[in-house]
């Protein structure tokens, strides 16, 4: 136990609920309990701590156990109108102090912040008040002076300015593109127009990410009206221009709030009676309603949830006595506490300034991810199927390169369509560096790639052959033929190796002596110069999707489940789906595995099942350990548990590689490429003829010379020498080790 002076902490979620909110309740039960912190759960908001009683209760290190995949909130919330008055706060605060919370931590939308943080300021004056009216003892109030807020933000249409995302927008952008796809396979069927309505009242970030990452043809939001007066006829034009291109479907998103330029609203009905009567087209109408907000939390959304509820705890425990209630908010992939009502505020003069038209404020404010977002999408809109190829047309090359990522196809796609707007001339390669040896090389048309944005796998292959020898000469003289102005390669550890041979070999063959842009594409996400690589996130979901059935195949044994995941030598899956998915264990090569941790951790595990425990799990990185691989690690447990538990290994292989690609790998793909074109053409026209790559850093993306990046990397066992991620072991194993632990 630390000597922190923090005795108690309540936790609870309020307003509209979100999937993640269990996580971050998890992980604040869990983190207060390591740190012998009592903690209550408050159920149902406000309304929960109005009525007091059983409504606040104790929890233990069981009470949060098996609740990490689930949707919703286990704890309930509520909306409470008592709690908008005095009168109900005052009773609220009597019911803390009863049980001695004056820390909380609120996990909910700007009203609930806004209500706690009100709650936060009156407390001295609602304690004095109690005081008086004998509610409570003179030793309560004097032990009592201050209430503690730490809000996280709960919000599905991540509309709070000041964190990059809150908790369930990522699971919403999932719900919504699981839909759309299966919206998107009955339009093709029927040659339809599609209108779908997603939620944001206030917010387009649903919307536009939802189009972004489905290929939809128009969008909707509040802070990016048409520029249009007519707007019908503008979207009518764009439909009529699709079908003369040959488009099958077409997909237009519609956020509820949607607005036109003079700020009345565009309704989603008004949408589709519009196209019927100016250009009969048969458009049909979903709205997505409620589904936005059920199901099972993302990967992402768990594992940044839990982040963000261990850091509510620690920083109650680290700044005991600072009265300002903060968010814990999420800034370019670090965890930072903001002044709470300062983001509110800013957040609240949004819409008012929506409401007056100053819209190019509003996308400023809005952050630099949504802005890149929507000129992205501004861009793609834009593009013309049919340019033709004029005088000053440049040959540009794409290819995939190294094992499959899910959004490949993405980036491929809007490369092509990005290259052929600007009216220039894409081919593109088949299997890697394998076809550019063999001359697997076609022309791509705008329509070849038009529906690659759902599909999993990689329309063009991919392959891991990284060129050598007399490979080079192949590849000369098939870029000479083509008369070859710059390559973008999309993929892994190959695609940047195969670049840089090019590179280095650009003396003997002058054919070399071009641009090339590489996109990080790997599930891996060992790449140096980016936070994320495409594909990533996707294979953390089929991860978090496997793990799930197989703790669901345990309820009845006293198991422990190895499972093996990719990575190579690098620990990025091990490490964020063992934390999304609640392991005790996680090993990585980075961390080194010695026989003693193995010895000490099986009797963490005998201990925890002695007390009851039911089921545990251990997430290996495929490459963690020479000796000690995942058949050796599952027959250690096996001998020393014993007849404590059995032990069951899970290698979980090629599902990892497969399933569709998630939003944010759509929607990361797709930004990627349109820059990564961009790029490539400045430097043509610069006669500049470096290789360069692309990486994302919280939401901005900035472009390095691959001779940069070498020092970046830790080429032996490929993969960069510094990983943000690292850290997060210290939760996996403030969570895992705790013996008292019974999480199931
Ligand atoms: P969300 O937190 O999702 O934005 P609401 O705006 O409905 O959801 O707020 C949830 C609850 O928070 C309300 O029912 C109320 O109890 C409390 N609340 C919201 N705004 C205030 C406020 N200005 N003052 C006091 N309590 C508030």
């Amino acid at each position: 136990m630390s000597d922190n002076k923090l005795n108690c902490i309540g936790v609870m979620t309020s307003g509209g609920d979100a999937p993640g909110m269990n996580a971050a309740v998890r992980a604040v039960v869990k983190t207060a309990l390591f740190y012998d912190i009592d903690v209550y759960a408050i159920y149902h908001g406000y309304q929960g701590m109005l009525e007091g009683g059983d409504k606040i209760k104790k929890m233990e290190w069981g009470s949060v156990g098996g609740i990490l995949h689930k949707g919703g909130t286990i704890i309930g919330t509520a909306r409470c109108k008592e709690f908008r008055e005095r009168e109900g706060r005052l009773q609220a605060a009597k019911n803390l102090i009863e049980k001695h919370i004056d820390n909380l931590v609120v996990i909910g939308g700007d009203g609930s912040l806004t209500g706690a943080n009100l709650f936060s300021e009156e407390w001295p004056s609602l304690v004095e008040e109690l005081l008086k009216n004998d509610e409570i003892t003179k030793e309560q109030a004097f032990m009592h002076p201050r209430l503690n807020i730490v809000g996280l933000v709960g919000s599905i249409d991540n509309d709070l300015t000041g964190t990059d995302m809150t908790i369930g927008a990522d699971t919403a952008l999932r719900r919504i593109s699981e839909a759309l796809d299966a919206i998107s396979s009955t339009a093709a069927s029927h040659q339809r127009t599609f209108v779908v309505e997603v939620m944001g009242r206030n917010c387009g970030y649903l919307a536009l990410v939802s189009a972004l990452s489905s290929g939809a043809d128009y969008v909707f939001i509040p802070e990016y009206p048409p520029e249009q007066d007519d707007w019908a006829q503008a979207l009518c034009n764009k439909i009529t221009e699709n079908k003369k291109a040959g488009k099958q479907k077409s997909l237009i998103i519609i956020a509820e709030g949607a607005i036109d330029k003079h700020g009345n609203p565009i309704k989603s009905f008004e949408v589709v009676e519009e196209l019927k009567n100016r250009i009969h087209e048969d458009a049909r109408l979903t709205i997505l309603g409620h589904v936005q907000r059920g199901g099972s939390p993302t990967a992402f959304d768990r594992y940044m949830s839990t982040v963000l509820g261990y850091a509510a705890v620690r920083h109650l425990i680290d700044n005991p006595d600072d009265a300002e209630s903060v968010i814990i908010a999420l800034q370019k992939n670090r965890v930072k506490a903001i002044p709470l009502m300062e983001s509110i505020r800013k957040n609240q003069m949004i819409p008012q300034i929506i409401s007056e038209r100053k819209f190019n404020e509003a996308i400023e404010m809005r952050g630099g991810s949504f802005k890149n977002s929507l000129d992205t999408f501004r861009t793609l809109s834009r593009a013309k199927p049919n340019k033709d190829a004029g005088p000053k047309s440049l040959n540009i090359l794409v290819m995939n390169a190294g094992t499959l990522a899910p959004g490949m196809n993405n980036a491929v796609r809007t490369a092509v369509k990005t290259g052929i707007d600007k009216g220039h001339k894409i081919f593109g390669v088949y299997n890697g560096f394998k076809g550019l040896i063999s001359d697997d090389i076609t022309p791509l048309g705008w329509m070849d790639v038009e529906d690659w944005t759902s599909t999993g796998g990689a329309e063009l292959g991919t392959n891991r052959k990284i060129p050598d020898n007399r490979d080079f000469y192949e590849i000369s003289k098939n870029l000479e033929k083509r008369n070859i102005h710059g390559l973008i390669i999309i993929g892994g550890f190959v695609g940047y190796a195969g670049a840089y041979r090019l590179l280095d070999k650009r003396n003997e063959f002058p054919a070399f002596d071009m641009p090339i842009v590489c996109i990080p594409a790997t599930i891996n996400n060992n790449l140096p110069g980016t936070v994320f690589s495409i594909g990533a996130d996707t294979a953390l979901n089929s991860i978090i999707e496997a793990v799930d059935k197989i703790k669901e195949s345990a309820v009845a044994n006293q198991r422990v489940f190895v499972v093996e995941v990719m990575g190579c030598y690098c620990g990025f899956l091990a490490m964020l789906s063992g934390l999304a998915t609640g392991a005790e264990r996680v090993y990585v090569h980075e961390k080194g595995i010695t026989l003693h941790d193995l010895q000490d951790d099986v009797h963490l595990f005998k201990n925890a099942f002695m007390e009851g425990r039911r089921m545990g799990l251990v997430v290996k990185s495929e490459y963690a350990n020479k000796i000690y691989t995942t058949p050796f690690i599952s027959a250690l447990y096996e001998e020393d548990g014993g007849e404590v538990f059995d032990v069951r290994q899970s290698i979980l292989g090629h599902i990892q590689q497969g399933g569709n690609p998630s939003p944010f790998d759509r929607s990361l793909a797709t930004r990627m490429a349109t820059l990564g074109v961009d790029h490539l053409l400045k430097l043509i026209s610069d006669g500049t003829k470096d290789v360069v790559s692309i990486g994302l850093h919280g939401g901005e993306f900035e472009i390095f010379n691959i001779l940069d990046l070498e020092r970046k990397m830790d080429v032996k066992f490929e993969r960069p020498k510094e990983q943000w991620w690292l850290a997060l072991e210290e939760i996996v194993n403030l969570f895992g080790k705790s013996s008292h632990s019974k999480d199931q």
